[in-house]
């Protein structure tokens, strides 16, 4: 498959995505890119995505191992590529801040069953648990619909923590914190800070007195606090959050009973999808000059 590199149009902790142009259909696809002497996280993730297949999650393209030279790089690196259908509107991260900051209930109950979707299918049918859902790792296809991304941190479901933890701090249940356990549950338990998140245009904790990442973990894990729900939520999505973030994770809901949760049975699914003037500056234009910078300048965002 040939395919010409466009813009970055995202930079992640472990990686660049670029748009890409098939040679062959003109069809615009993303690229996600490390240097293949880093890229064990994101050969791990093309494995994982080339085994799912829902509306839900993106899709996958396959993955290319190329020579490219770089402006600023003297010589040809070796890079991994990962190619994936492209969502021209971002990530959940993207359309909120594209709209202000934050996503309004309509929307965000639409998304909030559509990630759960994803996330029934991945938990019961392919058994496996995401490990880093947030905003900025669901992404808005060109229907307007949630497809979970990024499996860099993914991991088949086992009884106990077989490996080491991975994710984002402000998004780990107390369980996760204190290292004892990452799986279906804790996915739940990001979706409610997701929640948070498209309600309020910022990750959970940011408020918070102290929201470095040590002290996070420790408030979640060892003092029993839950992330500070909005105020502006009505009851059932209050609700709805409490099911989300239940401190012990047996008591915690599965996707599929939340699915059946009244914060998102009640609310028709049929506004327009993503109308004119919430997202400004998509589908993104690949015709820009490539850029590239290393992934050697990425910071991380798990420890
Ligand atoms: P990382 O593992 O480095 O966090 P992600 O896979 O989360 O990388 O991608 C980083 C960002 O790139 C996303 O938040 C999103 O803005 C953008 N992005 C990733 N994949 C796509 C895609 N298929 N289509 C459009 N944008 C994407
Ligand atoms: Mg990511």
């Amino acid at each position: 498959m040939n395919w010409t590199r466009g813009k970055i149009i995202g930079r992640g902790s472990t990686a660049t995505v670029s748009a890409a142009t098939l040679q062959e259909s003109g069809e615009t696809i993303a690229v996600k890119s490390a240097d293949f002497h880093r890229s064990e996280f994101l050969q791990r993730e093309a494995k994982i995505l080339s085994s799912l297949n829902s509306p839900h999650v993106i899709g996958y393209r396959g993955y290319q191992i190329t020579k490219e030279s770089f402006n600023n790089y003297n010589g040809e690196a070796t890079t991994y590529n990962l190619l994936m259908e492209y969502a021209p509107y971002g990530s959940l991260a993207d359309v909120a801040s594209k709209n202000g900051g934050s996503i309004d209930e309509t929307r965000v109950v639409k998304y909030t069953r559509q990630i759960l979707l994803g996330l029934e299918y991945v938990h019961n049918s392919m058994g496996i648990a995401h490990c880093d859902i947030k905003g900025s790792n669901v992404l808005v296809g060109e229907n307007g619909e949630a497809k979970i991304a990024d499996f860099g941190c993914a991991k088949r479901i086992e009884p106990e923590i077989t490996e080491p933890v991975r994710g984002t701090p402000a998004f780990m249940a107390p369980e996760v914190a204190r290292g004892e356990r990452q799986g279906k549950e804790s996915d739940i338990w990001a979706v409610g800070c997701t929640v948070i998140e498209m309600v309020t245009g910022s990750t959970p904790w940011s408020g918070a007195d102290s929201n470095d990442p040590v002290s996070v973990l420790y408030r979640v894990g060892y003092l029993g606090e839950s992330p500070e729900l909005p105020c502006s939520l009505t009851e059932q999505a209050k609700d709805f959050l409490g099911k989300c973030l239940k401190k012990d994770a047996k008591e915690r809901w599965t996707a599929s009973q939340l699915l059946n949760h009244p914060f998102l049975i009640t609310k028709p699914d049929n506004e327009p999808e993503l109308v004119t003037g919430l997202v400004t500056n998509s589908p993104t234009s690949v015709t820009d000059q490539m850029l590239w910078r290393s992934v050697e300048e990425d910071r991380p965002s798990w420890w």
